[in-house]
């Protein structure tokens, strides 16, 4: 209901996409690309997986979205308390504008969007952690919860989910996986209808963070 009475949110379109040989190597890759173009986006294959021809200006920036690989440094799951026993990345920045985001102190360079392609790579990664973790997994109180996935530290997966669909990706591997376990993220965009019909398997949570009118003038 709340979703019907609410006017539908833009989706974002990237006005720069820079894509790197090793994401055009993974479907993902090529469908984001896809995806991208289709939205009347600019496409640039780099002829290396090092990015570059990063925009200076802010503005710019924001309009930006490198598909990637996210290296195995970066693949591994962290610890992330008091949310959750793990965080994993879909994704790095955000295209939203809000004033007091600390993904601008949090993420080096300019703040464009990186979309990681190797998405399998990524998933891959969280089995071996069932059971494991301090915030839910081995806490008496909370342990109904299962052991909890946090999704969206360093973006609002939902946000670039028209073009990535890496949260549909997500929520069927969850929805598959017969255990005791939890994804979850929370967002500030209203996008949900594609995912909602998902095999889910009551083991994805989304929270939805709702400010008051006063906050929109810091928000964009
Ligand atoms: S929507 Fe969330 S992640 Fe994106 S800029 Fe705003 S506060 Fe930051």
């Amino acid at each position: 209901m709340l979703f019907d009475a609410m006017p539908a949110q833009r989706l974002w379109v990237p006005r720069r996409v820079l894509a790197t040989p090793a994401a055009l190597s993974w479907p993902q890759g090529l469908t984001m690309v896809e995806r991208a173009e289709a939205l009347g986006a600019e496409i640039v294959q780099l002829k290396s997986d090092r990015l570059s021809g990063l925009p200076d200006s802010y503005r710019d920036a924001k309009s930006t979205l490198a598909i990637v690989v996210s290296p195995p440094s970066k693949r591994r799951p962290q610890p992330i308390p008091p949310s959750a026993d793990w965080r994993f990345d879909l994704a790095a920045g955000c295209p939203a504008h809000c004033q007091y985001c600390y993904l601008a102190g949090s993420l080096a360079g300019p703040p464009i969007i990186r979309a990681y392609a190797n998405l399998p790579e990524i998933l891959a990664e969280l089995p071996p952690l069932l059971g494991q973790g301090q915030i839910t997994s081995r806490n008496a109180a909370r342990i109904g919860e299962g052991t909890t996935f946090e999704a969206s530290c360093y973006t609002d997966p939902l946000g670039i989910e028209h073009i990535t669909g890496a949260l549909a990706d997500s929520i069927r591997m969850f929805g598959a996986w017969e255990a005791p376990v939890q994804l979850r993220f929370t967002t500030k965009y209203d996008g949900v209808a594609p995912l909602l019909n998902l095999p889910h398997g009551r083991r994805t949570r989304i929270r939805f963070s709702v400010n008051a009118t006063g906050v929109e003038r810091f928000e964009g």
